[in-house]
């Protein structure tokens, strides 16, 4: 089932996520439909609180971007960050914050310990394309926003976008919810 994706102003992409205890049918089901979610919308990454779930889970699937072609689609469920190291600097985009992007630092490695689908412990090295997007989905779920992370300068190029979003306009290819408290 496609969601409709919370955009910006919405308060449940401010919240700290909870933790999930397991992975039950009703999980598999919202894991299902995160990812069709995330494809219709030509998505990279999705995080629960993206489409009105304030919880610890996220999906990614870099292997549209070029040089990723191998990467298989990943379920990521209370991801706790063991290690980072080394820093770059690439542009990000957010399905919550359509039409902006700005260029972002992070660390250019991390070591992530997390449960998989099954609810299995994993721990894993990711960098690259895979590092990147795992960072700023698990933002998400600590209620952050690419956009608090923006460079200085493209910050104020953002500003007016930004405005806009949060007064209730929004462009997008997909289905959104635009919080109703917003509209008036
Ligand atoms: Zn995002």
């Amino acid at each position: 089932m496609i969601l409709p994706i919370n955009i910006y102003s919405d308060d449940i992409l401010r919240q700290r996520a909870k933790p999930l205890k397991g992975v039950d049918s009703a999980v598999e089901k919202l894991i299902g439909s995160m990812f069709e979610s995330m494809y219709n919308a030509s998505g990279i990454g999705l995080a629960a609180p993206q489409v009105g779930h304030s919880l610890r889970l996220l999906v990614l699937d870099v292997s549209c971007v070029k040089n990723y072609e191998g990467e298989k689609p990943m379920v990521v469920i209370n991801p706790h960050i063991l290690a980072v190291s080394g820093s770059s600097e690439m542009e990000e985009g957010c399905l919550s914050v359509p039409g902006v992007q700005g260029d972002v630092v992070r660390p250019s490695v991390l070591t992530l310990k997390y449960r998989n689908e099954r609810f299995e412990e994993q721990v894993g090295e990711f960098s690259g394309m895979p590092g990147r997007v795992l960072q700023h989905e698990i933002d998400h779920l600590d209620g952050t926003l690419f956009v608090d992370r923006v460079q200085k300068r493209d910050r104020r190029k953002i500003q007016k976008e930004l405005s806009a979003l949060a007064s209730g306009i929004v462009n997008a290819s997909y289905p959104v919810v635009v919080p109703v408290s917003k509209l008036y």
